[in-house]
């Protein structure tokens, strides 16, 4: 049977309006069951699977295949017999008589078995990443993936944006993290820097007048790693000129509105938003999970003149917020103790707690506060028979980080999280400034070419740490997917952050003189956003790590299993970029 490749038939297209039909298919050996005088065959592609048939005079080249082996059959399409049928299958009521087999190239027995259900480390699989990336469920992550960046691009098509490639060899870019580097063979001792973002590129590009910018661009960020962060990823990155905040949010929350229902996830048509001061209160994060309750409760005016010194002077020099627990008088001692060295690598003490039961209420603290000093904290947390209420006290950040974690701790323990549902919000307000207590400095919550809210303007000098940003970030079930901003495009306020963040006339010259010099020459109003498309797969997937959705991806300790990456080099490489290890 003579066929251009292209119309080749994928194994798992076949079914029962193909009977009787002589057909050519290629893949790889899943599986054969020998049922004596009969084989049966699991052909595999990236599509699914078909069931091949080996009889009678084919039946000896049926047993002699094995797992992987990729051959080329031909056969005719034929139901399955009585009962064999299996409805979890396409392919489920057909299968194909083989009259032909060519065995292409035959495998040798793979380090582990290619299904789903493998019991393969992480560290196996990554080592053979073409044999676990045929599994399934990476395949279908594959295929994902592929979509969402179609759709994407075809959206930004629609509203006009044009893809701009931006340099991967490059200088340092504002995003705050540390910068690969790459030495210059040609300026022997200088170094380029991957970039942590395009995001000095993609301003220029609204200088140049492209007016609506787009890029599924690599970024990388040497930063320590986690299940969700890796050394280099894929932002859908955004900026566009004479826009403003609610220009971003209409076209974010279109392009969710054509991306999510790929996996049924239906986002609304425009989603709530939250002040960041709003957020820290409730939630003590910048991307709160709201498919929950468990909210952050004010108990500083209660601290006040309790009689526990511990208490009154946390709430003198810092916060002091609790979680109330519904139903959680029935947490023991062992997982109070649990819950006080949970919240300490947050920089919390401890956790102190209140129970309210049927015989009264219990607490550490009862001896200090007494049985009505208990209960005054409990109603105001509005804790009913039954439940416990957790309580931090400390400077304000930690209060917030201990908090915000327990919560969502907590909701994990407790299976408060609805599976179903899946809340998109807007974090708005962001401070301009973050202070670092360690450098007595200000650095930039986002990046030194944010704007400042107008009516915050005037702080910039006397109170720069109370300004506002014209900043927002994009979050859905507590996970950032993506920030941006209005960015500055005045001289004058652009020279003011950088007298903010301590950054004098040379050295904004020597990072960005590129930049503020083309902004001397007409630069448009902009802004954008990038979204993180490998945390986006994740979540549509339904994945906990982003390594699953990226088809080579590093390892926690950013190394490549696959290619042994990162590695030495020849003493001669070295040589000639003139460097010594
Ligand atoms: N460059 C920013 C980032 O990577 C996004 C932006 O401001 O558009 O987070």
């Amino acid at each position: 049977m003579t066929q251009r490749a292209w119309d080749r038939p994928w194994c798992a297209s076949f079914n029962v309006e193909n009977l009787e039909q002589k057909v050519e298919v290629v893949g790889w050996i899943r599986r054969r069951r020998d049922l004596g005088g009969l084989v049966f065959v699991d052909l595999r592609d990236r599509t699914g699977i078909v069931q091949l048939v080996f009889e009678t005079e084919m039946l000896s080249y049926g047993e002699k295949l094995s797992p992987e082996d990729v051959v080329r059959v031909e056969g005719t399409i034929r139901r399955r017999a009585e009962g064999q049928a299996n409805p979890d299958l396409p392919t489920g009521e057909i299968e194909i008589r083989v009259s032909g087999c060519e065995v292409l190239t035959s495998a040798e027995t793979p380090p582990f078995v290619v299904e789903d259900d493998t019991n393969a480390s992480e560290e196996l699989r990554l080592k053979h990443r073409a044999l676990d990336l045929r599994r399934p469920k990476m395949v279908s992550n594959l295929i994902l993936r592929h979509r969402v960046v179609a759709e994407a691009r075809r959206f930004f098509d629609e509203m006009e944006f044009l893809e701009v490639e931006t340099p991967i060899l490059t200088r340092s870019t504002p995003e705050g993290a540390r910068d690969f580097l790459v030495p210059s063979r040609v300026h022997k001792g200088e170094f380029y820097a991957l970039p942590q973002s395009p995001q000095l590129f993609k301003q220029m590009l609204q200088v140049a007048g492209v007016g609506r910018y787009v890029q599924i661009a690599r970024c990388f960020r040497d930063e320590d790693l986690r299940a969700d962060r890796q050394p280099e990823f894929t932002q859908i990155d955004v900026e566009a000129s004479f826009i403003t905040e609610e220009d971003i949010f209409f076209l974010i929350e279109r392009l969710f509105g054509c991306i999510f229902p790929m996996v049924g996830i239906d986002p609304p048509e425009t989603f709530p938003r939250l002040s960041y001061a709003e957020c820290m209160e409730r939630f003590g994060s910048d991307r709160p999970d709201t498919r929950f309750g468990l909210e952050l409760v004010e108990l500083g005016p209660q601290c006040e003149g309790c009689g526990f010194r511990v208490l009154e002077s946390a709430a003198e020099e810092g916060r002091v917020k609790g979680i109330l627990l519904p139903g959680g008088a029935d947490y023991s001692r062992k997982q109070l103790d649990g819950l006080a060295e949970f919240v300490k690598p947050y920089g919390a003490a401890g956790v102190l707690w209140f129970k309210l039961t049927a015989d009264g209420v219990g607490s550490p603290a009862k001896k200090a506060l007494g049985e009505d000093g208990c209960r005054r904290f409990l109603e105001a947390a509005g804790a009913g028979e039954g439940d416990l209420l957790l309580v931090v006290g400390a400077p304000e950040r930690v209060v917030f980080a201990a908090l915000g974690a327990l919560r969502v701790h907590l909701a994990g323990e407790r299976d408060l999280i609805p599976k179903d549902r899946h809340d998109f919000l807007w974090v708005t307000d962001f401070p301009l400034l973050e202070h670092s207590p360690d450098d007595d400095r200000y650095f930039a919550m986002h990046h030194p070419f944010t704007a400042p809210l107008p009516e915050d303007e005037a702080l910039m000098e006397s109170d720069p740490g109370v300004v506002r940003a014209r900043a927002y970030d994009v979050v859905m079930d507590g996970v950032e997917l993506g920030g941006g901003s209005i960015r500055i495009h005045s001289a004058q306020l652009q020279r003011q952050m950088f007298a903010a963040l301590g950054i004098d006339a040379a050295e904004a010259d020597e990072r960005f003189g590129f930049l503020l010099e083309a902004f001397r020459y007409g630069v448009p109003p902009h802004g954008g956003i990038a979204l993180g498309l490998d945390r986006m797969i994740m979540l549509m997937a339904g994945r906990d790590s982003i390594r699953d959705v990226i088809a080579f991806p590093k390892t926690t300790s950013a190394s490549c299993l696959l290619t042994e990456a990162p590695s030495g080099v020849d003493e001669d490489q070295l040589k000639e970029l003139g460097l010594k290890v």
